[in-house]
């Protein structure tokens, strides 16, 4: 038995809930709406009172040159240690809600107020780090700070990424007091843990508090072209008609039948649909649409690919029209580490809470961090899953049972 394991700890709650509130207050537009993009001056205003906090916390601050932010908690005995990091993004989208990402970085950031407070003893650094331009609304690509820190991107490249706007990201970091020195990848962390609200409706329906996040979805989206010809909507018999419209139909309900019987590992969705002419009463000669297909496993995923491409080969063939695709995005599957996943649900149990082994369906920065170092997600219920939405919530009894499982697993981890 050492010392920490006596101290029984819990995070405080008031402090957490407090500062998750008055974070969410910041940033706001001239509508009043909670938007603070990338770089921008909303996001500025959230990244000041982060910094203002971290320091209260006694936290060693430190921007690196893509403008991730890091809070540091050093012992003094502990510097060579690899630090153990948490942490997730406090950008948000248009009209977001307060939870997504933010709920992650405060977490952290209270974890490591909480432990310094009540006298734990770190035997590795502990640092909360909030990632740039998670979001990727207002520069491309998504989860960009983390995939520079777990070098997947130059921090130059990134730097120069062109806004919706036509601003440059370097020159808006710069602007805003964000553009860092440290090199990205300058902390090799020991593992790296993000809590976060689901953003998803399963620990909601299932009333289950906490999500032991053991992978993460590939991602595989194309952009389908058929070519079929116009002709008249009235005079055509429909055995003599090339629609692009009907073989864009087809693949649709194709592809829920594949997702059906892939025993829900697999989702697809067409999410965009364009035809031309476009009218009424003419058949369609043109159909443009997108493919987001999605499975944890690398293999499936590559079988539900080629299942797609062949289905598309006899389609031309039967309809009669040509196609052709482009892929537009293509992420691998992200394993978790097995081990910070047990102690996740070793955790919850500890604490008499329910949980469950779940995949997660959206991105996060952590599937960045897992190219570097062990990691793993604990997620907690979003009511009705809706997200990216003023209306997402998080009851605060979850948001304080998320945020104590996190305190465990990381005195485990950076105690023993
Ligand atoms: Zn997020």
């Amino acid at each position: 038995m050492n010392m920490n394991t006596k101290l029984n700890l819990s995070i405080n709650s008031e402090r957490l809930l407090k500062r998750l509130h008055e974070l969410g207050r910041t940033g706001l537009d001239n509508d009043n709406k909670r938007t603070r993009l990338a770089a921008s001056d909303g996001d500025k205003a959230g990244r000041d009172l982060l910094v203002t906090w971290m320091k209260e916390a006694g936290l060693q601050v430190e921007i690196d040159k893509i403008g991730n932010i890091f809070g540091i908690w050093y012992g003094s005995e502990n510097r060579n240690e690899a630090p153990l990091l948490l942490g997730s993004h406090i950008d948000t989208v248009i009209n977001a809600g307060m939870y997504d990402g933010c709920y992650g970085v405060l977490s952290g950031l209270e974890v490591i107020n909480s432990l310094k407070e009540k006298g734990f003893i770190p035997t590795r650094p502990i640092a909360v780090g909030a990632f740039t331009n998670e979001e990727g609304v207002r520069y491309q690509p998504d989860m960009m700070g983390s995939l520079v820190y777990a070098g997947g991107l130059s921090a130059d490249d990134a730097l120069k990424s062109v806004g919706t706007d036509g601003t440059i990201l370097g020159e808006e970091l710069e602007r805003i007091g964000y553009a860092g020195s440290k090199e990205p990848g300058f902390l090799k962390p020991h593992a790296y843990i993000e809590l976060h609200v689901e953003q998803g409706p399963i620990l909601d329906k299932m009333n289950i508090p906490v999500g032991a996040v053991e992978n993460l979805q590939g991602i595989s989206w194309q952009r389908i072209t058929i070519e079929g010809v116009a002709n008249h909507a009235g005079t055509t018999p429909t055995n003599m008609r090339r629609d692009a419209g009907l073989a864009a139909a087809r693949v649709i309900t194709y592809l829920r039948d594949q997702a059906n019987a892939s025993n829900g590992t697999t989702v697809a969705t067409v999410g965009t649909i364009e035809f031309k002419p476009n009218a009424v009463n003419v058949i369609p000669s043109l159909a443009t649409f997108t493919v987001d297909l999605r499975d944890p496993n690398e293999q499936r995923l590559k079988e539900e690919e080629k299942a797609l491409a062949n289905y598309l080969k006899e389609l031309a063939i039967s309809e009669e029209v040509s196609i052709t695709t482009e892929q537009l995005v293509r992420f691998n599957p992200v394993t978790f580490d097995q081990t910070i996943v047990e102690m996740i649900e070793q955790a919850a149990s500890g604490r008499g809470l329910h949980s469950r082994r779940m995949t997660s369906g959206a991105g996060h920065d952590a599937q960045m961090m897992a190219r570097i170092c062990p990691t793993a997600m604990i997620f907690v219920p979003s009511i009705d899953g809706i997200s990216h939405n003023p209306k997402e919530f998080t009851k605060d009894t979850d948001l304080v049972a998320g945020a104590n499982v996190l305190l465990d697993v990381v005195s485990n981890l950076a105690g023993n």
